[in-house]
């Protein structure tokens, strides 16, 4: 019999968009993707090299617990030079993702019952890693006007003796919205709770820059890693930043469940962090120029964007004025035009009414799917 802890595990809607456009493509239609998030560039030949020298110099063992000292040093590094903050290489766990290190980062601070508060809408995993880990999740309701960030006199309404976290996420992953100093400040008032920061997208920001919650308060978790800013997702290589004293349980807690990160790919890493610059920059040019060009054909369209997501490759685009069922709108949309978006009711009841754009896709297939959008829009409204 399936435990009742697992049976509770809510599965990604997106996942069956993309059953329903690759169920369309075997028919031999063809399918604009803007449903995915997942970079559509190839992983930089710097890194690629890395890892092919790692295995030639067969790097094919396991490494220290925590991750090999020379990635967790170039971690810190990286973290000094961008935002300024001294962490040292006790404070960090590499993994095989960032979704591990944030599951690993809950099994460190949770006990049974323990609440964490998180924004609806949301990445849809993270309650999947409360509920593993034992917890209990403390939705907060955040609105479009104002780019879904927290208020915080509600977390302040949601506090309770148990809440241990609240989680945030920025450049977030379905708005593309990134946090001011401010309102990071305001998050890192809560110093008797962990923020647990989901950076994942930090570096994809295409205008100002995005502040890590290390620069306000050292009560946190920071996860981050390889996926999205070096187009690394296949390759599966994240981390964890913590507050010292979890040095000792983090490296536990790898040692029995995964004993470490894959070694060749941490090496990788390291090339990623130390040698990409010029390969990074070219993609944050080709997204800001899609990004641009997609915001405007939605605004023209008649979609709301309340405020401009300047992060991450997604536009979560107010559709209320079309839709008010966005998992029929979206499956709708891909039968009549063959075009994936993904329904905002997959990030929380926050997100009805919304859908989310990927412009991780070339400029011309972008082109084409809102040509198609548009037409669809046309004949129904
Ligand atoms: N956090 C967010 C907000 C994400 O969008 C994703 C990937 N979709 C992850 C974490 C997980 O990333 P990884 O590939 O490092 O496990």
């Amino acid at each position: 019999m399936i435990s009742k802890r697992a049976s509770k595990f809510t599965s990604f809607i997106v996942m069956d968009v993309m059953a329903k456009t690759e169920e369309l493509e075997r028919k031999g239609e063809n399918v604009i993707h803007m449903e995915v998030g997942e970079p559509d560039f190839p992983t930089p030949k710097v890194i690629t090299e890395a890892a092919t020298n790692a295995l030639l110099n067969n790097k094919t063992r396991y490494t220290h617990a925590l991750g090999l000292l020379e990635l967790r040093e170039a971690i810190c590094t990286f973290y000094h030079k961008e935002y300024g903050v001294t962490i040292t290489p006790d404070q960090v766990l590499v993994s095989t993702g960032t979704s591990p290190a944030l599951l690993f980062a809950m099994l460190a601070i949770l006990d049974h019952g323990d609440e964490v508060i998180i924004s609806n809408p949301r990445y849809p995993c993270y309650q999947n890693f409360i509920l593993a880990a034992g917890g209990k999740i403390n939705e907060v309701k955040t609105y479009p006007e104002e780019g879904f960030q927290y208020r915080p006199r509600d977390i302040k309404k949601m506090l309770s003796p148990r809440t241990k976290a609240i989680l945030i996420n920025s450049p977030s992953n379905p708005t593309g919205i990134v946090m001011t100093k401010e309102q990071l400040q305001n998050i890192a008032q809560f110093d008797r709770q962990y923020i647990i920061s989901d950076e994942i997208y930090h570096g994809l920001v295409y205008k100002d820059r995005a502040h890590s919650i290390l620069e306000f308060t050292d009560k946190a978790f920071v996860i981050n890693g390889f996926s999205k800013l070096y187009a690394m997702t296949g390759w599966r290589l994240g981390y964890c930043i913590f507050p010292k004293e979890f040095s000792n349980v983090m490296q536990r807690i790898h040692q029995n469940f995964m004993i470490s990160a894959n070694g060749f790919i941490q090496w990788a890493g390291i090339a990623a962090l130390t040698k990409a610059k010029k390969d990074v920059a070219r993609m944050i040019k080709t997204y800001d120029k899609r990004r641009r060009y997609m915001l405007a054909r939605l605004l023209n369209m008649g979609f709301a964007i309340h405020v401009e997501p300047t992060g991450a490759f997604y536009v979560f685009a107010d559709a209320r004025r079309f839709c008010k069922d966005s998992y029929k709108e979206a499956f709708q949309i891909a039968e009549e035009v063959k075009v994936g978006i993904t329904p905002g009711i997959d990030f929380g009841s926050g997100g009805e009414g919304f859908l989310r754009f990927s412009y991780a896709n070339s400029l011309e297939n972008i082109k084409e799917g809102l040509d198609r959008l548009e037409r669809y829009l046309l004949k129904y409204f």
